[in-house]
């Protein structure tokens, strides 16, 4: 039996920790952390499945192997709420409306009567909008803490520290990993979470703007999840500015979120390599998972299938990388 130590319990580790106890390995994963956390970029995000919108910047490959991220989560018993994504935008900013639509073929056209239909609480206020049907969400904190439980009942360990001895090595330290990846970089993202009992949304909903995307992603218990800032530096300070954007962009998506109790403010560098593309590489026994950017939970799973097949059948995959570490 091919023994494995996963180094990282964010979401790219606890995915190739999924696919190697899959394929009867013996799994450790190593974190210093003890419980998933905000150490880790994965605890930030907003735990959208949308493959079709980030390909609006994103490439090919995001899209392509995104498409499958949704039944990965729902084989592995997480709740997959599949209810699309809603794209919006303020009168003002109607060109960016077009544009979006151009580069997201694969939306659908909505006036404001079928908008309303698809989202109650914001009937009158938009007149148009675009459905991209085929994406998802997930309550990403619920989902790592899903994965855990599994892990553990599948026989896997945790610990703080690597022990000794041979075997794989699997390094998705994230962001950590800089010490041997030394083009990764980090990319901050903030955000906020607010909750209000007088909105309800069904799916994530993004609202275009020149300067200041906002989207939302409801969670339970009344939670939203107000995303994100793209900001090339890995401070992870939350600033004045960015908050009160964020803040706007949500109270003009709906004044209720003007009431709204602002539950979290958050901030953290996504791994990032300078395609913003996702890597594989190998040294020897170490296989390295990194660079998942803003698409941890969207591309992880494809990630980890790789990093799996490469170790256990001697695959190459698609996105292997030298190692130059
Ligand atoms: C605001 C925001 C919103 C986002 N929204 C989304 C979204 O909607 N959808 C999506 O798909 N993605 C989203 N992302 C991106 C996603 O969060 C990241 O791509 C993902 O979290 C990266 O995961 P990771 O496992 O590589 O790193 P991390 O989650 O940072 O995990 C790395 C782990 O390695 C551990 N570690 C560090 N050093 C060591 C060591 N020496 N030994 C062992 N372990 C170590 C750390 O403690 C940590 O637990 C978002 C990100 C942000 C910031």
């Amino acid at each position: 039996m091919t023994r494995a130590t996963i180094l990282g319990a964010g979401v790219a580790g606890l995915c190739v920790a999924t696919e190697l106890i899959g394929r009867g390995c013996a799994v450790t994963v190593v974190d210093p952390a003890p419980e998933h956390g905000p150490h880790a970029c994965s605890w930030w995000a907003g735990g959208m499945l949308a493959p079709f919108c980030e390909g609006e910047t994103a490439e090919e490959p995001v899209v392509r192997l995104g498409r499958k991220a949704a039944d990965w989560w729902a084989r592995q018993g997480v709740p997959v709420i599949r209810q699309g994504t809603l794209v919006v935008t303020l009168g003002r900013d109607r060109r960016e409306l077009d544009r979006f639509a151009r580069r997201v073929p694969q939306h659908r056209r909505l006036d404001g009567a079928a908008l309303a239909a698809l989202e109650p609480d914001l009937g009158g206020r938009f007149e148009r909008g675009l459905h991209v049907a085929e994406e998802a969400h997930l309550d990403p904190r619920a989902a790592l803490r899903h994965l855990r439980e599994r892990l553990s009942q599948a026989g896997a360990v945790f610990a703080s520290a690597p022990a000794p001895g041979a075997g794989l090595t699997v390094d998705c330290r994230g962001l950590a990993a800089r010490d041997v990846l030394p083009d990764l970089r980090g990319v901050k993202g903030e955000m906020a979470v607010l909750r209000s009992a007088d909105i309800r949304l069904s799916r994530p909903v993004r609202l275009l703007h020149p300067r200041f995307p906002l989207y939302v992603v409801p969670r339970p218990g009344g939670l939203f999840m107000l995303g994100a800032t793209q900001i090339e530096s890995d401070d992870r300070r939350r600033s004045v500015r960015s908050v009160l954007e964020l803040l706007s962009a949500a109270y003009a998506l709906h004044p209720a979120f003007g009431e709204a109790e602002l539950v979290e403010i958050g901030a953290d560098a996504r791994p990032a390599f300078p395609d913003n593309l996702p890597r594989l590489s190998r040294r020897g026994d170490t296989i390295r998972v990194n660079g998942l950017f803003r698409h941890g939970f969207l591309l992880a799973p494809a990630l980890a299938r790789m990093a799996a097949e490469m170790a256990c059948d001697g695959t190459t995959p698609e996105l292997m990388h030298a190692d130059h570490g």
